[in-house]
């Protein structure tokens, strides 16, 4: 099979290129380019309406793209399975069904399954791993009505740890949760991604957390910076994000 997007002999983990969407007559995003390498931390940054969500549909070959190309480890999406995860705000979630965590953690790994087999002694295995590294190995027969809303936002975590997916897509990740939880999601995300995981957060917020990532991209419809943090964030950058009172901040 062809792979695309090498960089210093290793495809990028996520590679999108010269990316244009419009919903009817409208353009959200115009000529987005991002290359991400494998076991990196990027935020995604941008207010509201930006097209963070829109990139990470695009991302995840939800919606068409106008121009240009996305690559996932040198694929293109149709050629993938199941190595990108999307953790979705915890609100947009139905939390009502009666599931354990343990449930929806095995849903991760339907895919491997398929749906015809139970799952072997190996999937549980690895769902009660993944719970463990996400520190729900407590809550593993909880029902997900009980969990809080860091627990909620870890629990997709543990789910795409057992997707084995080598890219986490966490959409808003820092709304709806405490500033503590925010930590501890961040502490987990670090030692993913020393692992070699890839994690793409989106966040409307400029939160004290911008400096434990490795790059951040600002998005408002276009890449306005990609960089370092304390590269990224120049005056005129947060001017274009969010305006002149962003200098206050
Ligand atoms: P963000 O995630 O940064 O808040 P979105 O990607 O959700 O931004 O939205 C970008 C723009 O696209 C917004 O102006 C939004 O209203 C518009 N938009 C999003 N989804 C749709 C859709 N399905 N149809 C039409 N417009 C949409």
């Amino acid at each position: 099979m062809q792979i695309n997007a090498h960089h210093n002999g290793q495809p990028l983990a996520i590679e999108v290129k010269d990316v244009s969407v419009s919903y009817g007559d409208t353009q959200v995003l115009q000529n987005v380019s991002l290359s991400i390498e494998h076991g990196v931390m990027v935020a995604l940054v941008g207010p509201n309406g930006a097209g963070k969500s829109t990139l990470f549909k695009a991302i995840l070959g939800l919606i068409p793209i106008h121009n240009g190309q996305i690559y996932i480890h040198g694929l293109p999406f149709s050629k993938i399975r199941g190595e990108l995860a999307y953790i979705p705000q915890s609100e947009q979630v139905n939390w009502l069904f009666p599931l354990t965590s343990a449930d929806v953690v095995m849903l991760g790994r339907q895919r491997k399954i398929g749906w015809f087999r139970k799952p072997s002694k190996l999937d549980r295995e690895i769902v009660d791993e993944s719970l463990r590294r996400v520190g729900l190995a407590d809550r593993r027969d909880a029902l997900i009505t009980e969990l809080s809303g860091g627990q909620r936002q870890r629990l997709f975590v543990a789910r795409a740890l057992a997707q084995e997916a080598h890219t986490l897509l966490l959409d808003e990740a820092f709304s709806g949760v405490d500033i503590a939880s925010q930590e501890g999601l961040m502490d987990m995300l670090n030692s993913l991604a020393e692992e070699g995981k890839t994690i793409l957060l989106s966040t409307h917020d400029l939160t004290n957390m911008s400096s434990r990532f490795d790059l951040c991209c600002c998005l408002n419809k276009h890449v306005c910076a990609f960089g370092k943090p304390s590269e990224a964030f120049t005056p005129e950058v947060l001017e274009e994000l969010y305006g002149t009172h962003a200098y206050t901040i």
